[in-house]
């Protein structure tokens, strides 16, 4: 599938998530819940943003999933 992030070509991981966990070649390893990937269907996360959360949680959480939820999602700003 795609990065829900990037967009670009990524490994889906089989997964006990309510969601999708990817594995991409630019953003690494991580989940994406269900509800933020209804909520995705008209918005678009900030790549960059996002993959500098996803670098942050690892350092703090070592061995730990990232998954980005409603709560710590960062959506690119609307046009
Ligand atoms: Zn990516």
């Amino acid at each position: 599938m795609k990065c829900v992030n990037c967009l670009c070509e990524a490994q889906q991981i089989p997964s006990e998530l309510d969601g999708v966990e990817i594995n991409c070649p630019h953003c690494g390893h991580f989940g994406v819940s269900a509800s933020v990937l209804r909520q995705r269907l008209d918005r678009a996360f900030d790549v960059e943003k996002t993959r500098v959360f996803l670098h942050n949680w690892r350092d703090i959480n070592p061995g730990r999933l990232p998954v980005i939820n409603s709560e710590n999602v960062i959506w690119a700003p609307s046009a």
